[in-house]
């Protein structure tokens, strides 16, 4: 075995892109092709196609005007072309010499001085034409496209391609699949004749192979892991009559909406069985996810057990932590308990204390952030672990929470025997259990979609809004027209109410993410003399975020200027204008979330959607459809089914942040056929084909299996 330190740069990128065996190579599939296949004339090429053309070169010169590039004029004998390369080396310089007859590939401008190519990629002219398009593979620069081409070939040759799938399976499929080692020699290698747009489209059978065998693949390791999570223990959980939970949910200052109820029997239902509930709670953003989540967790304390809240920031974190208290600490205290809150930024002596009432048992409840997963974290008996906004958490700190429960791996000091006056005696039973795992999200996933998919997830939907709530009035507003904001702003204020400024992400400088939003604060300022403008950002220490939430939810704070939209799951029910900058560069199911901030309490409240179009005035299609859709519906659901039509659905439940997609090839949308098929088939092949199916398995996901079933 070479030690690590012997790859070369190239073989170290393919590591990182995870192509460490034969078959993730013979897996690793086309982004696009290019046609090297045929010469064309220049006099027969048309505007912006990408041609290879050989040609001879009868000018090559360095100007200096308007900046320094290297211009070469070739001539194929039906027309010239010049080639500008504004980065060149004297060894490029001198391949390009007048004379040199030259193999061509470039896109073609016309102008009126002729056809031009930007940085053509160039060889000498003759040699084979390649018998087949040319694959363009995903990578990273590390690792250059015929390095990988090559390393894919090789790969695709010596990989094990047997068919994994039960013989007949694919009949009923339609339009028929093809065998997987023709579709893979296809697809790295289609024919010069190939029918390009069922390649472009993936419809062709080539391409529903692959999407058929990663559908089904996922599917069987869903199963797999779902049937395997029958076989774990996890305490039974019930809450006593007239306890804790009856308790909460008589000193709530509102009643639960029937839906509410509703997800609430189905995770109490969960919790009673002794096999670890895995439950998806899914709820528009101000559906209420938060009590519901108490009330599971008054269940598990009740029942004498630990239980842990996971939320992706701080401000979230701390959030949750207040209403919680509020709701549980007059209840617990009686009986000595409490909620423990852990954060990264806390104190030594305040995180000391907290780890210690987590160890003894006294916390029945422990409310924080990543801190929650650390090592120093011991639980005495965690039996109930929720997760808010899980979609922000990467599966690993999920699979960390499910360990807590006896994965550490030595039992908590005063845990060797049970305790007398314990209720079923829970820590006399530890052996092989995980705690039962309770996720939220606001980012709703069609329930169909979500349940077909997730072979292994349960799903509880809250469909229904709490009453009361006025609907969010939608403005399209062009960002030309900033000032007649600033007045609405001012109006809102002058009501006493309270109101959001969130400016864009820049994802490739958060540097410019600042700027900007300081600009505005401080435009912000100018504009509203008397009134007390707050800014949040990224960057600022927790102590200081902390402090100005703290000015905002007292209401202190007429206005709030952030970029940090992740900071922004905060319930300010006086909050009623919230108004977003560069709307047209977030996503839909972003906006939506933002817009849930408003519309929480009795007053009439608005969105803002302020956009600037782009060069020429207009704004892109996908844009405007996602700005349509915004000020067309304000439910969550349809949102996210209109999200699904304009973004196809790879990237809706796509990058996870292990950074792996969950389908490569696959898209739940246009593949709904092969998804139902392979759903069908993956529990009659456990049962009937198991050596089939670890194969399979194994095959698509190697190493990354746990990271798709968590
Ligand atoms: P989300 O589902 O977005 O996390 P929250 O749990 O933060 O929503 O709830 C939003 C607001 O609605 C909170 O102020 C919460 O106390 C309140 N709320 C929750 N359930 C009800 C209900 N049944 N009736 C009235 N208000 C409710
Ligand atoms: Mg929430």
């Amino acid at each position: 075995m070479p030690d690590s330190k012997a790859l070369s740069q190239p073989q170290k990128a393919l590591a990182k892109l995870g192509l460490a065996r034969d078959i993730d190579l013979a897996l690793h599939l086309p982004l696009r092709y290019e046609d090297e296949t045929r010469l064309v004339k220049l006099r027969d090429a048309r505007e912006g196609d990408t041609a290879q053309i050989e040609a001879t070169v009868t000018a090559c010169e360095v100007v200096y005007r308007p900046r320094r590039q290297l211009v070469v004029t070739v001539d194929d004998g039906s027309d010239t072309c010049v080639l500008r390369f504004f980065s060149f080396y004297p060894s490029q310089q001198k391949a390009l010499a007048v004379g040199a007859r030259l193999r061509l590939r470039g896109e073609l401008k016309g102008g009126f001085l002729g056809w031009q190519m930007v940085h053509p990629t160039f060889k000498p002219a003759g040699g084979e034409l390649p018998g087949a398009l040319t694959p363009v593979y995903p990578t990273v620069a590390a690792l250059p496209q015929a390095y990988l081409r090559k390393a894919v070939l090789a790969g695709l040759a010596r990989a094990d391609l047997s068919d994994t799938f039960p013989p007949g399976v694919t009949q009923a499929l339609r339009p028929a699949v093809w065998e997987l080692r023709e579709a893979l020699s296809f697809l790295h290698q289609p024919p010069p004749d190939a029918p390009m747009a069922l390649l472009e489209d993936r419809s062709h059978p080539a391409w529903q192979r692959l999407k058929a065998e990663e559908l089904l693949a996922q599917q069987l390791s869903q199963l797999e892991s779902k049937r395997e999570r029958e076989t774990l223990r996890a305490p039974s959980l019930a809450g006593r009559p007239h306890g804790l939970h009856e308790q909460l949910l008589a000193a709530l200052p509102f009643r639960l909406t029937a839906a509410q109820r509703r997800v609430g029997e189905e995770i109490a239902h969960d919790l009673r069985r002794e096999v670890p509930m895995h439950r998806l709670l899914q709820g528009d953003v101000g559906s209420g996810k938060t009590v519901v989540a108490a009330l599971a967790a008054a269940i598990a304390i009740d029942a004498g057990w630990q239980c842990a809240l996971m939320a992706p920031t701080e401000i979230l974190a701390e959030q949750h932590f207040r209403k919680l208290i509020g709701w549980l600490e007059p209840l617990l205290a009686p009986q000595g308990l409490r909620v423990a809150w852990l954060t990264g930024s806390q104190k030594k002596k305040e995180r000391a204390e907290m780890l210690a009432t987590v160890a003894g048992g006294q916390a029945a409840l422990v409310v924080g952030t990543h801190a929650v997963i650390q090592d120093q974290v011991q639980f005495k008996r965690l039996a109930l672990a929720i997760i808010d906004e899980q979609h922000r958490f990467g599966v690993a700190q999920r699979l960390a929470l499910r360990a807590k429960m006896d994965g550490h791996a030595e039992p908590a000091p005063s845990t060797g025997k049970a305790e007398e006056g314990d209720e079923g005696s829970p820590d006399a039973v530890r052996a092989s259990r995980e705690p039962h795992l309770l996720m939220m999200s606001a980012t709703p996933i069609p329930r169909t979609l979500a349940m077909s998919y997730y072979a292994d997830l349960d799903v509880s939907t809250i469909d229904e809004l709490p009453p009361g709530r006025t609907p969010v009035v939608t403005k399209l507003i062009a960002d030309s027209r900033r000032e007649e904001v600033a007045e609405r702003i001012r109006a809102q204020v002058n009501q006493g109410r309270q109101v959001y400024w969130v400016c864009p992400l820049i994802e490739e400088s958060e540097a410019l993410d600042l700027a900007n939003a300081t600009a505005t604060h401080q435009a912000l300022c100018a504009a509203l003399p008397g009134v007390r403008v707050g800014l949040l950002h990224s960057r600022m220490p927790p102590a200081e975020k902390k402090a100005v939430m703290a000015l905002f939810t007292a209401g202190q704070m007429g206005v709030l200027v952030s970029t940090t939209v992740i900071e922004v799951g905060v319930d300010v029910p006086n909050a009623s204008l919230m108004v977003i900058e560069h709307a047209e560069r977030f996503g839909l199911s972003q906006l939506h979330q933002l817009r849930g901030r408003v519309g929480r309490g009795a007053a009439a409240s608005a969105c803002v959607l302020l956009y600037c179009a782009g060069e020429g005035g207009r704004l892109g299609d996908t844009a405007r459809a996602r700005l349509k859709a915004m000020a067309e519906t304000a439910d969550g659901f349809e949102i996210a089914r209109r999200d699904l039509e304009i973004r196809g659905p790879g990237e809706f439940l796509g990058a996870r942040q292990s950074g792996a997609p969950l389908l490569r090839f696959a898209d739940l949308a246009a593949d709904a056929g092969l998804l139902d098929w392979a759903r069908a088939l993956s529990p009659l092949m456990l049962d009937r084909h198991p050596q089939l199916a670890r194969r399979h398995v194994a095959r698509w996901l190697g190493g990354r299996q746990d990271y798709l079933r968590a």
